[in-house]
């Protein structure tokens, strides 16, 4: 792109470069501006988010926007500004070397005097309140929230904090191997495919539904066999579908379970037209095709 529309001229400022390059994102602008241009402009990634949460005692969850936002606002005025670069590389080798996550090393740090954290864990009280502009003490969105006060047994590492894991969705769906016998004898299975966004966009699967919660068992057959017989275009009897068992698949925030059927058809299947693209497979095919690990457990 800088060859061909830029004529071979790189952007040379953090702004330039994310504007002009797809792809180029904040951190990566301040790294290539800073360290290739010596733009005096902040760089934030993950070692720098922990130290800086823990050089100003910020308690707030440093994964949340305003959060981080603030962070680059501190990274800016805080970079060198006669050596942006080596002070970005420092800063971020700081993070990586000795501020490391479980076990720093607060002895040999070369910032400890200025380090908030580290004067909370020597002197066991918060660090003197700073200029009253500087701090909003009160509805402060940095300080740590009055509900998680100061842990003395986790010192310095009390900080950076991230809001606490909402536990995962439990769901429910049923889904149901169709299986027709192909014409070279062997069975072939359908499988349809996800729409092209949310959770496993793209992917093939057997015909399935999500189900309300606590849905009785003949309730969930009536239901996934009016959702095939959307698919087949006939109607599909409750009763003929067999249930075979259930399979939990865990997502990272999803607790899945797939409630199996499975329904052989006779004779000539057409299928009615297609709520989405959808296929007859062998099993081979279906192993090759791009379908889930959950579809491949069912
Ligand atoms: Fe990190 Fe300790 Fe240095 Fe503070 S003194 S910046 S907590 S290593």
């Amino acid at each position: 792109q800088v060859v061909s529309e830029l004529a071979g001229r790189m952007p040379r400022t953090a702004e330039d470069l994310q504007r002009l390059l797809p792809g180029v994102g904040r951190y990566t602008a301040g790294a290539i501006a800073s360290i290739s241009y010596g733009q005096a402009t902040g760089v934030v990634d993950g070692n720098v988010i922990r130290v800086l949460c823990r050089l100003r005692c910020i308690g707030a969850d440093s994964s949340s926007p305003s959060v981080i936002d603030r962070l680059w606002d501190m990274a800016n005025v805080l970079v060198d500004s006669n050596r942006p670069g080596d002070f970005n590389q420092a800063l971020m080798e700081l993070g990586a070397t000795v501020c490391v996550p479980k076990a720093p090393l607060c002895g040999e740090c070369p910032v400890k005097q200025h380090c908030q954290a580290w004067r909370r864990k020597l002197f066991g009280k918060p660090p003197p309140v700073p200029d009253v502009e500087d701090c909003g003490v009160g509805d402060c969105p940095l300080c740590p929230p009055a509900s998680e006060p100061w842990d003395s047994s986790l010192g310095v590492t009390n900080f950076p904090r991230k809001a606490a894991k909402k536990p995962p969705r439990v769901m429910r769906t049923a889904t149901c191997v169709l299986e027709r016998r192909g014409c070279h004898g062997a069975p072939e299975y359908l499988i349809v495919q996800r729409p092209s966004s949310g959770l496993l966009a793209g992917l093939w699967e057997f015909p399935s539904l999500p189900l309300a919660q606590d849905l009785q068992e003949e309730k969930e057959r009536e239901e996934l066999a009016d959702h095939l017989q959307a698919w087949m275009g006939q109607p599909v009897a409750a009763k003929g579908l067999q249930f075979i068992g259930e399979v939990i698949h865990i997502f990272s925030h999803i607790h899945q379970t797939y409630v199996v059927y499975s329904l052989h058809l006779d004779g000539d299947v057409t299928l009615g037209p297609a709520l989405s693209p959808s296929r007859w497979v062998t099993e081979d095919e279906f192993h090759a095709s791009a379908v889930s690990t959950a579809m491949k457990k069912v």
